[in-house]
């Protein structure tokens, strides 16, 4: 059967639905809704059937096709794009044939997409690339894992000699803003496990992820007026200072680590000279890690105040999200199925982790384990991203090769 995955793609990107930081509504940006409304339409033609909620979200349906029990699976992919970059009037460029040139975006010649910064570029040749056109994002994240899945139900609907169990998609807003999965109603979904559709490069796959405290450190110091503060003042700027410029500087700082090794990250300073408080965000792929690093803020706050007799300090934690992998351990069927269906489609699947959240997940702590598969998405959240029809092609055939082996079991 003939893909759609390109041309849904070409027509999602267009449509502006960047999130909003700083709204306190669901979603945070009204016009994510614009994307909701295409892709009700165009389930209603494929006869599929949905509902929303408020916050633009869609849950769809298909029935399955066997005449046996097996499971409810969901795939998942989110319709807003980042706010680091604008997403307003994206005009998406087909390169059909890419023969390893440079890639000059018209709007803004300055800017070149070239193999020298992107080495996978190198694998792409002979592939299509779309490109946004200079001036804005292109949206690939994650609206490749939105093309990707709407074509795999399109190819569900009408080759119905594909066996499969009933097939969910989920559709989320404002996933980049870590509000992703706020809304979900784990009952409407009523799925057994899912994937997300929003990792990278062909065959990426991604079953742990960061787990995420913050922590909040408040220093209490003794205010007088600095022309008869002699013996007494204990300036809480200074000794926050201080706490902040005794923390590690060759390890265990985001500027000093990768692959699996965690961070304590300060992220805003402020106060006076009565008090001050330092956030912070703590990070590990082991749980328990999280523990340490707050002991270690700890431990260097204590030795601070100790030239500061009459201040004090206290630490507030509060947990962000946690490892999918502490679930998924669990449920090892669940990320050998993705594995052994990208295989089935000649796909060499590249492991990885995740140093972030994903709304994946959030719903794998919230009971449906959901690792993340790749969308093909290439330097996210930047005017230089970019995506290959081929590899989006080949995430139909794994979403595919998925439903027909889950119908198995
Ligand atoms: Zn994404």
């Amino acid at each position: 059967m003939e893909y759609t995955v390109t041309e849904r793609f070409l027509k999602y990107v267009q449509l502006d639905t960047q999130a909003d930081p700083l709204s306190g509504t669901f979603p945070s940006s009204e016009k994510q809704k614009d994307l909701t409304k295409v892709l009700c339409e165009e389930l209603k033609s494929m006869g599929i059937e949905y509902t929303t909620n408020d916050a633009g979200y869609i849950y769809a349906t298909l029935p399955s096709n066997m005449d046996k029990d097996c499971p409810k699976i969901f795939f998942c992919a989110h319709l807003d794009t980042a706010p680091d970059c604008s997403g307003t009037n994206v005009k998406p460029i087909l390169h059909t044939d890419y023969k390893g040139q440079d890639i000059i975006l018209p709007d803004d010649p300055n800017l070149v997409i070239s193999s020298a910064q992107f080495p996978n570029l190198k694998d792409k040749i002979g592939h299509d690339i779309i490109t946004a056109s200079g001036l804005t994002l292109l949206g690939s994240d994650d609206k490749s894992g939105v093309a990707i899945i709407m074509d795999a139900l399109h190819q569900l609907v009408h080759n119905n000699t594909i066996p499969h169990g009933t097939v969910k998609a989920l559709f989320t807003t404002d996933e980049e803003i870590g509000k992703g999965v706020a809304k979900v109603d784990l009952q409407l979904l009523d799925a057994d496990f899912g994937y997300t559709l929003d990792s990278g490069d062909l065959g990426c796959f991604e079953d742990e992820n960061f787990s995420a405290n913050a922590l909040k450190l408040t220093i209490h110091g003794v205010s007088a007026h600095p022309g008869y503060a002699k013996g007494t003042m204990e300036n809480a700027i200074k000794i926050a200072s201080e706490i902040v410029a005794s923390l590690p500087k060759l390890t265990l700082c985001p500027e000093m680590t990768d692959k699996k090794d965690g961070f304590i990250h300060p992220t805003s300073i402020q106060g006076g000279l009565e008090s001050a408080t330092v956030d912070f965000i703590l990070r590990d792929f082991e749980t328990g890690k999280l523990d340490e690093y707050a002991g270690l803020i700890s431990e260097i706050a204590e030795v601070v105040l100790k030239s500061y007799p009459n201040s004090s300090y206290n630490i507030e934690v509060k947990v962000q999200y946690r490892n999918m992998k502490d679930i998924l351990n669990k449920h090892p069927m669940v990320s050998e199925l993705a594995l052994k269906a990208m295989k089935n489609v000649g796909i060499s699947p590249v492991y990885g982790s995740i140093r972030g959240g994903t709304d994946g997940a959030v719903l794998s702590h919230m009971g449906l384990p959901c690792p993340n598969v790749f969308a093909g998405e290439q330097a996210i959240h930047s005017k230089y991203e970019w995506v290959s029809v081929q590899d989006m092609q080949k995430g139909v055939d794994t979403v595919l090769e998925i439903c027909k082996l889950a119908s198995a079991m």
